[in-house]
């Protein structure tokens, strides 16, 4: 045992601070056993600071030390405890160098064996002591052995008992093992307070769910009595870890309530124009809007003639046509004298709504101004169009450089958010500050706001990811779309590939080629999609192709753009980047190289950029052999679906809620013992609770945000 775990007083009792917060909120630095050098570990690798923390870190897995099992009965493959004399003990150098010690109890024989250890323990081993050891058996040669076996020696005097409960083995951390770590929590255990106390749950709502009361479920996760369902609690389905888990989907869907409530309370501009603006928007556009789109319409301009501020979001699949119901919401606040913020997540899209909306207002109204605001944007440019936004420009458009400090609004009433589950709930929120006047916070105002999203959300993830949010769904696409065909392709079999192109252009029109390349890196991006174009070259020496990548300046990439839109350009070679880039109806065939590499909504996105004019258009998704059972099945998912609700509810399943929401997202919803993909079920019954228990009790529901969210910056801003 190293020398810094054995040198600590314990003096339990004694630590405790002098003026004593709650238990609950102790530091875990007061523990018996815990020091400094310990408390500053658990904070830093587990992020544990209070004894609640230590309460809710669960285990990860268990150890059946509750029994002896005669060393005759052991079973290759499983972990026991055993007992018995240990009859002999050397070290040997067969190959690498071991410890080995022979343990007997009469039913059998056997092999303790270690590879780290010190020359000392071998004396402990000998002169047959009795020896209790817990391990996984293997068979090996002519008999079993437990390779570094959990040991402790026995005197003859006492009669050390058997475990009581099984072993909790703990999330592995370096630095802390996890003895230690159980002793610990034990220690922290000790702490609980009564149940009534630490129960958050009124009787008739843990009636109704059926849920154990707190202090039992702590108390069975952390110690589970010998004849617990072991399968069951391995695989953190037992009605405790539920029962805990479902607390914290409770607490997270309340504090989402709690900062709805909290915006909603705040002033938002009453914006009822009259619809000049929106109707001469309309008579320019050259169609007319679908019924979806009307309805989300209407909707919109009912919130936002509210006085307290819109929260929507919009769901549409790719092509439904959001971008123009963002616009007619936009010309409300426009028509009212106020300003509009647009925020896309990527540069190229942001360019695409910017180059939108100032074709249509300018064709509607020469004075509306149009800012644009990336973080490219440097120096006197920057500076003219941070002028122009403080003295009220009309519409200002950019990617999450509008969420910087700097950018200051005369007047924002109304922020747009495109693609938003690439954002953070928590950068959602920043902006909202945006419309608030520093020298005049209580006269001032929240924007309306108005979040758009092409990948539509399965229903569950909504439920956690949006719950404070009015969900408004583009159900319809516009008359032209026409589902686009989708086959899966080896990627080797270029002939074939060559020829779909071929006859795409013989017929006039035009196709698009995407590179993926999983790296976020530009240069290599750029590198692979010209390798890719050279190649293309080759293979159509008469077809005019052109090639756009991350690189490129963007009046370079606009001008290819514009070449590929006019059909000079017959091949656009592209890297992701035209997922949100140009839309060209004459393009009917769209070709994806290593698709593998992505993710099913995306891909889904991509195609959307086919199948959008009058041709019939088609999606050839290529591959690099081998392609695993599992990659194959996705593929299919897409030829055998148009539909981006069916596609992102299969990309859960097959990928989980993480990678689907997006990295931003996930930040905000770790979670310490739910997980989105296991605990569905759970969800919708909490779900299902959540709005009344928020009404019935208002005292439980911030003690339960504190005690699972604790006091966050995304909470404190509630
Ligand atoms: P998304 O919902 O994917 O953002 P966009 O707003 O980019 O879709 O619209 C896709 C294309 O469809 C654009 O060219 C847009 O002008 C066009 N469009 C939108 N609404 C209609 C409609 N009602 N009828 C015909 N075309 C439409
Ligand atoms: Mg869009």
């Amino acid at each position: 045992m190293p020398a810094s775990q054995s040198d600590k007083p314990v003096s339990a009792g004694k630590k405790t601070p002098a003026s004593a917060p709650p238990a609950a909120e102790r530091d875990v630095q007061f523990l018996p056993g815990v020091g400094s050098k310990l408390a500053a570990l658990l904070k830093q690798k587990l992020d544990i600071h209070t004894l609640t923390d230590l309460w809710f870190h669960l285990p990860r897995a268990y150890e059946d030390r509750t029994r002896i099992v005669p060393i005759g009965s052991a079973v290759h493959g499983e972990s026991a405890q055993f007992e018995g004399t240990v009859i002999h003990a050397e070290i040997t150098f067969k190959g690498r160098r071991a410890l080995q010690a022979v343990l007997e109890d009469g039913s059998g024989r056997i092999r303790l064996k270690f590879f780290y250890f010190q020359n000392a323990q071998l004396e402990r081993f000998k002169g047959r002591p009795r020896v209790r050891a817990f391990g996984e058996a293997r068979e090996q040669g002519f008999g079993f052995e437990i390779v570094h076996p959990k040991v402790s020696f026995l005197h003859d005097t006492d009669i050390t008992p058997v475990s009581e409960t099984l072993s909790p083995i703990y999330p592995k951390t370096q630095d802390i093992n996890n003895d230690r770590l159980s002793k610990i929590v034990r220690h922290a255990l000790a702490e609980l307070p009564p149940a009534h106390e630490l129960e958050l749950m009124p009787a008739p709502v843990l009636q109704h769910l059926q849920w154990s009361e707190l202090r039992a479920a702590l108390m069975l996760v952390h110690s589970p009595p010998p004849d617990v369902d072991m399968r069951a609690l391995m695989d953190m389905r037992h009605p405790a870890q539920q029962r805990l888990a479902g607390e914290e989907l409770l607490a997270h869907q309340l504090s989402m309530r709690i900062q709805r409530q909290a915006f909603k309370a705040e002033r938002g501009r009453m914006l009822a124009p009259k619809g000049v603006l929106a109707k001469k928007l309309l008579a320019t556009l050259g169609f007319t809007l679908t019924g979806a789109q009307q309805r989300v319409s209407g909707e919109i301009a009912l919130d936002l003639k509210q006085a307290e501020p819109m929260l929507r979001l919009v769901q549409g699949d790719v092509g439904s046509g959001k971008t123009v119901v963002a616009a007619l919401a936009a010309a409300a606040a426009i028509e009212c004298q106020t300003q509009v913020a647009l925020v896309a997540p990527t540069e190229l899209l942001a360019e695409q709504h910017y180059r939108n909306f100032q074709r249509w207002f300018a064709a509607v109204d020469a004075t509306i101004d149009v800012v644009w605001l990336a973080g490219k944007v440097k120096g006197k440019a920057r500076e003219a169009a941070m002028q122009r936004i403080a003295s009220g420009a009309a519409i200002v458009i950019g990617t999450h450089a509008l969420f910087s400090e700097a950018v200051r609004f005369k007047a924002l009433a109304l922020c747009i958010i495109d693609e938003q589950h690439r954002f953070g709930v928590q950068q959602r929120l920043s902006l909202r500050e945006k419309g608030v006047d520093p020298a005049n916070r209580t006269q001032s105002y929240v924007p309306h706001q108005l979040v758009m999203t092409a990948t539509p959300i399965p229903r569950t993830l909504a439920m956690v990811g949006f719950a404070d949010l009015d969900v408004s769904v583009i159900d319809e696409l516009p008359p032209s779309r026409k589902p686009v065909q989708t086959v899966v392709i080896n990627g080797e079999r270029r002939e074939e590939l060559i020829a779909r192109i071929e006859t795409a252009l013989n017929a006039g029109r035009q196709a698009y080629w995407v590179c993926t390349l999983i790296e976020e890196n530009d240069t290599l991006q750029a590198q692979a999609a010209q390798a890719s174009y050279q190649r293309l070259c080759e293979a159509l020496p008469l077809a005019r192709i052109g090639l756009v990548h991350g690189r490129l300046k963007a009046k370079e990439k606009e001008a290819l753009m514009q070449q590929f839109s006019s059909g000079e350009l017959q091949v656009l070679v592209a890297t992701t980047v035209i997922e949100v880039g140009v839309d060209v109806p004459n393009a009917s065939l769209m070709l994806i190289e290593n698709a593998e590499r992505l993710g099913l909504s995306q891909l889904h996105q991509l195609r959307g950029r086919v199948g959008r004019g009058s041709a019939a258009s088609s999606c050839v998704l290529m591959y690099q052999a081998p392609l695993s059972q599992h990659a194959k099945a996705r593929l299919q998912i897409l030829r055998e679906s148009n539909d981006g609700f069916v596609i992102a509810e299969k990309d859960l399943e097959l990928r989980g809620p993480g990678e689907l929401l997006g990295t931003k997202q996930t930040g905000d919803m770790r979670f310490r013992i739910a997980d989105l993909n296991r605990d569905q079920e759970l969800l919708e019954r909490v779900q299902a609770i959540a709005e009344r228990f928020a009404q019935k009790y208002p005292e439980q529901s911030k003690a339960l945000i504190r005690r699972w969210i604790g006091h966050s910056e995304r909470y404190s801003q509630a």
